[in-house]
C-alpha cells in the first residue's frame, strides 16, 4: 500500500495540506480519476452551512473536454434523510454526479444546491466536510490500523475508533491481529480484503458522520454473504442522512427511496423500483439481465 498511500497524498498535496478531513472524501474519486481536483480554495469563499442535507441539481451539465458532454441537463432532488441509487452502464455518468456534488468541478450550465445554497460560492473544503464518501477500495497508509481509521475525524478517540469499527463489523477481526488496533497497516503490515476495505471506508464515514453520504458500491463481486452485511451496514449508516448510491448491482437499489437511470449523462428514468419494473424500461431490462448474471457490474 506503500505506493497506493504516497502517491495520492503527493497529487493532491494542496488538499492534504488544506484539509485531512477533504482527502480522506477525495481518495476514490481522485484515484479513479487518476488527477489533481480543479477547484481549488478560492480564498474568501463562505463556508458551506449545512442543514438538513437537501440535494438538489438544477439543469446540470459538464463536459470534461469541450464536445464530450459527460452530463446533460440533470435535474435531481435528494429529500434529507433519503436515499438515491444511481444507475446505467459504464460511462453514463455516475460518478460524475458525485465528483460534481463533491465540487471537484463545477458545473458548466445549471447548478448545484446543498441546503439551498449553490456549493459553487462555498469553499470546496466545507462541502467535502458536509460530505462522507465511502469508496469501493478505501485508500490506507502506512500507519496503525487505528489512525487509519481514526484520522476521518481529527481528534478521534480509542473507544470511537473501536465504536465505529464494531458498527462496520471490523472489530473481530482487528481484536484478532497481533497488536490488534496498533497493528500497523502497509507493505509489510495488515493486507486488507477489498471486502474489509470498504468496511474501512464505513468505519471512517461512521466516524465523521456527515450529514450527506456517497457510497461507491464495489463493482468487483464480493461473496453472498459479505455483500449482504455491506448493504445492512450501508441501510443502517444512510438512516436519516442523505444518501447518494452510485449502485452497481441490483442489492442496494432495492432499498433506495428513488433510483435514476443515467444514459449518455442524462436522466431517462427515475421511480421507485416498482415504478421502473411496471414501467418496462431501460431499467426493467437491465434488472431481468442481471437477474440472470447476478454479480455483474454495471447494471
Ligand atoms: P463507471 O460505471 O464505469 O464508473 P460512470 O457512469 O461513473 O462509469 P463517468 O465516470 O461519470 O461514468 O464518466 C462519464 C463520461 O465522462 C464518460 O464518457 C467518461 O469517458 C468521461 N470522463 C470521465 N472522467 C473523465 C475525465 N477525467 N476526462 C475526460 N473524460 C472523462
Amino acid at each position: 500500500y506503500a505506493l497506493q498511500v504516497c502517491l495520492p497524498l503527493n497529487a493532491l498535496g494542496f488538499v492534504y495540506r488544506e484539509s485531512r478531513d477533504a482527502w480522506v472524501n477525495a481518495e476514490r474519486l481522485f484515484a479513479l480519476l487518476g488527477e489533481q481536483p480543479e477547484m481549488p480554495e478560492v480564498p474568501g469563499q463562505p463556508a458551506l452551512v449545512p442543514g438538513a442535507g437537501e440535494v438538489v441539481f438544477e439543469h446540470v451539465g459538464f463536459d470534461y473536454e469541450p464536445g464530450r458532454t459527460a452530463l446533460d441537463d440533470v435535474s435531481l432532488r435528494i429529500p434529507p434523510g433519503t436515499t438515491l441509487a444511481v444507475v446505467g452502464r459504464s460511462g453514463s455518468g455516475k460518478s460524475t454526479l458525485a465528483r460534481l456534488l463533491l465540487r471537484f468541478y463545477d458545473p458548466d450550465r445549471g447548478r448545484i444546491l446543498i441546503d439551498g445554497q449553490d456549493i459553487r460560492h462555498c469553499s470546496p473544503v466545507s462541502v467535502r466536510r458536509a460530505i462522507g464518501v465511502v469508496p469501493q477500495d478505501a485508500a490506507l497508509f502506512n500507519d496503525t490500523v487505528a489512525s487509519n481509521i481514526g484520522y476521518a475525524r481529527e481528534g478521534a478517540g480509542r473507544d470511537e475508533i473501536v465504536a465505529a469499527a464494531r458498527a462496520a463489523q471490523l472489530h473481530d477481526a482487528i481484536a484478532a491481529l497481533p497488536d490488534g488496533y496498533d497493528s500497523p497497516v502497509g507493505e509489510r503490515g495488515v493486507n486488507f480484503s477489498g471486502g474489509e476495505r470498504q468496511r474501512i471506508g464505513i468505519a471512517r464515514a461512521i466516524l465523521k458522520q456527515p450529514i450527506i453520504l456517497v457510497f461507491d458500491e464495489a463493482t468487483s463481486a464480493l461473496d453472498a454473504v459479505s455483500e449482504h452485511a455491506i448493504v445492512k451496514e450501508l441501510e443502517r449508516l444512510s438512516e436519516r442522512r442523505t444518501t447518494l448510491v452510485i449502485a452497481h448491482r441490483l442489492s442496494t437499489i432495492v432499498h433506495a427511496h428513488a433510483i435514476i437511470v443515467m444514459d449518455r449523462g442524462r436522466i431517462v428514468e427515475q421511480g421507485t423500483h416498482e415504478e421502473l419494473l411496471r414501467r418496462n424500461g431501460v431499467y426493467a431490462r437491465l434488472w431481468l439481465l442481471q437477474k440472470k448474471t447476478p454479480g455483474e457490474p454495471g447494471v
